[in-house]
């Protein structure tokens, strides 16, 4: 058993079962969690995202920053963010993009980052050193004193989740326990949920044996960045994978050099997410009075945002053998098969602010 797979199995001895979501965040966050570890991202690592598979996708998203820039009145000072930085991939080759438009660079005050992990934050540090950088470790310390253009690729996936299922006697909650042979299980809740915490819509009218997942941590942090967006004007674009609406399913993955294990069999050495319910984050955030757009595939984003353009501009000064692999990465970006459907992106976007770059006005969400 790992160290933390240890540390988990006392915890439950001690206090009980551990509900879904307090499992996700001791395997990610905790000092022995698959986070706080600092992990390799990438084809070296256990998974492989955007940004490591191309820098076109940062570069895009520094060209949707400037843009959202300009057509919001040219800020003389603006605030970036990045929810989750992971390597610091993402963030180099936004700033390196951002370079096309100095008076945009200019107005950048600080860059902020939202990372739990030391060991990451550690890595970021080193691969973006010159740049503004001030560290959160959660996104209610961010600042909202001016407009803020808020990134969050893969973030919402990562933070805890929790299942509930549909039995004969109500809905019991998917908890995990340490077996007869002291390993660690998922069993039900030896009690149904009271019929007050029932209100949801979402746990109404559903079959037997049905999952649902609530992540009330994402959509406190989804209502969180609204509200500061609120205040201080700007735009966040949440790119992740997942859903708008799902009857049930349990979604819970956990994957560990490239190919998806049982959650439960590593902890903090697998990575563990769920799909995003985006429904449930739109929601929270136009209850903070902002404007939501989309969610829409991360293939019509980036196609918008100009993604062929861009290829063949690289392409048209690399070897042979690098332009092969530009192409490659952009096609598991967009490639329906890849990451063009199941990832998609959605907008926060500040009321005062405009119609934000890759969505159109008609994909407002009302
Ligand atoms: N955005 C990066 C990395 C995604 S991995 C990329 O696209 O490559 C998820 C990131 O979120 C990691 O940086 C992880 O440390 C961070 N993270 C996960 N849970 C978190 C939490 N609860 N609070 C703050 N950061 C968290």
């Amino acid at each position: 058993m790992s160290v933390l797979a240890e540390r988990i199995a006392a915890l439950v001895r001690a206090h009980g079962p551990l509900d879904v979501g307090r499992f996700m965040l001791l395997c990610a966050a905790h000092r022995e969690g698959y986070y706080g570890r600092g992990p390799e991202f990438g084809v070296e690592g256990d998974f492989v995202t955007a940004p490591e598979l191309s820098q076109i996708f940062g570069e895009l998203l520094g060209l949707a920053c400037i843009a959202h820039w300009r057509a919001s009145g040219r800020p003389q000072a603006i605030r970036l963010v990045e929810l989750g930085p992971g390597s610091g991939t993402l963030l180099f080759d936004l700033w390196r993009a951002l370079a096309t438009d100095p008076a945009c660079r200019a107005a950048v005050r600080s860059v902020e980052l939202v990372e739990a992990s030391a060991a990451l934050r550690e890595r970021q540090r080193q691969r973006l050193s010159g740049l503004p950088l001030v560290f959160h470790s959660a996104v209610d310390q961010l600042p909202d004193d001016l407009p803020l253009l808020v990134i969050a690729n893969e973030f919402f996936d990562a933070l805890p989740m929790r299942q509930y299922v549909c039995t004969a006697e109500g809905l019991r909650e998917r908890v995990v326990v340490v077996d007869a042979h002291g390993r660690l299980a998922f069993a039900l809740h030896p009690h149904p949920l009271p019929k007050a915490a029932l209100a949801d819509p979402r746990l109404g009218d559903l079959a037997e044996g049905a999952v649902v997942e609530l992540a009330p941590a994402r959509e406190a942090v989804a209502a969180i960045l609204a509200a500061k967006l609120r205040r201080a004007g700007g735009l966040a674009l949440v790119i992740d994978y997942g859903y708008v609406d799902r009857p049930s399913g349990d979604t819970l993955q956990a994957v560990l050099r490239h190919a998806r294990v049982d959650p439960l069999a590593h902890p903090g050495q697998a990575d563990l997410s769920s799909h995003v319910d985006f429904r449930a984050l739109a929601t929270a955030a136009r209850g903070e009075g902002i404007a939501v757009y989309g969610p829409i595939a991360q293939a019509t984003f980036l196609e918008r945002l100009g993604i062929r353009l861009r290829l063949s501009r690289l392409c048209a000064r690399a070897s042979p053998e690098q332009a092969r692999r530009l192409e490659q990465g952009v096609a598991r970006l967009v490639d329906p098969a890849h990451m063009g459907e199941l990832f998609r992106v959605l907008a926060l976007v500040a009321p005062q602010d405009p119609v934000p770059p890759g969505f159109v006005a008609g994909e407002m969400w009302r």
